[in-house]
């Protein structure tokens, strides 16, 4: 892709590509800023003026796109228009910045505030499909199709706002099938070549592998990566060992200190150290819990215990 973008433009470098590789030699946190801004900065080009004058970008914290509008049937309309918002801040900012856009009321601090829960896709979209997409003509039945979509809103102006987006939409659409986008086998989204699913379906089937894996250990809260595995043929090492960890961190946090009879306890233990229900004993208890003790639920006036006070000296 890079290639043949050269090819076309020998010698000549945009501007924008010129300040990305800038921004991008200065780091990430940096990037992640610019790119912020830069969503920021053309708002109007995104969305178009309509909407643009009736709308505000607050910031982006990790997926999420916040605007304001104090306009409600147009939040209404653009509730409906969603996908085709992020994907028109995704190709401005050369990169999946988004996921979603919500509404929000006016931020106190925006921009930058939050900058560093952005979550930052690699760059797969080497540049501005925006540009690239202006290009790409649409037949008579797809402009037909975008000035229906529009006629469907009340109000004229937003119903123009509609039709504008739509027609990017489809022009986007055909851009990317000319780039051998390829349709999501689960919910036909287009996605870059050499994806197995879309970024949405693949963030989904992690949830419910994830799920799984706890649903397993809350069965079983000693079972190792080799056990679970026999449930959730998908799951991997790192899943297993993340959901345990945040499962430990849950039950630990809710769990008294000075508790070490309660099924709860004992639960705890089997779970953090992979122990079977007939491997416990007063001793792994109670080096366990001691182990955990600052993840678990203190009283007010509770006073850390001094090791040799809870485990003897000389043993292991
Ligand atoms: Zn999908």
């Amino acid at each position: 892709m890079a290639g043949s973008l050269k090819a076309r433009s020998p010698g000549l470098e945009r501007p924008d590509t010129i300040i990305r590789k800038t921004i991008h030699h200065m780091g990430s946190n940096c990037e992640k800023k610019y790119y912020m801004h830069w969503v920021l900065w053309h708002w109007p080009e995104i969305v178009g003026d309509f909407i643009a004058r009736n709308t505000s970008p607050q910031g982006i914290r990790k997926d999420t796109l916040y605007i304001y509008s104090d306009n409600a049937s147009l939040r209404n309309e653009l509730q409906m228009m969603m996908p085709q918002i992020v994907q028109s801040v995704n190709n401005y900012a050369g990169q999946k910045m988004i996921e979603k856009v919500a509404f929000s009321k006016p931020w106190e601090k925006s921009d930058s505030e939050g900058i560093d829960e952005i979550r930052m896709a690699p760059a797969l979209v080497e540049e501005n499909m925006g540009r690239e997409r202006q290009k790409i003509p649409l037949t008579a039945d797809e402009m037909q199709a975008a000035e229906e979509l529009g006629a469907t809103a009340g109000d004229a102006e937003i119903g123009m706002a509609i039709s504008g987006l739509y027609r990017k939409y489809l022009q986007l659409q055909k851009l990317k099938l000319s780039r051998n986008y390829q349709c999501c086998p689960k919910c036909g989204r287009l996605m870059e070549p050499g994806t197995l699913l879309c970024s949405s379906c693949s963030r989904g089937e992690r949830e419910r592998i994830t799920a799984a894996v706890r649903q397993v250990l809350r069965d079983m809260p000693w079972a190792r990566y080799t056990e679970v595995r026999q449930y959730v043929p998908e799951c991997t090492p790192k899943m297993v060992n993340e959901q345990r960890s945040i499962m430990v961190q849950k039950l630990a946090a809710d769990t008294d200190v000075n508790d070490k009879e309660s099924i709860k306890a004992k639960t705890l233990v089997m779970l953090y150290r992979c122990l079977p229900p007939d491997k416990l004993n007063e001793e792994n208890i109670t080096r366990a819990l001691y182990n955990l003790r600052f993840d678990m639920h203190r009283p007010k006036d509770y006073k850390t215990p001094r090791r040799y006070e809870v485990i003897k000296l000389g043993r292991r």
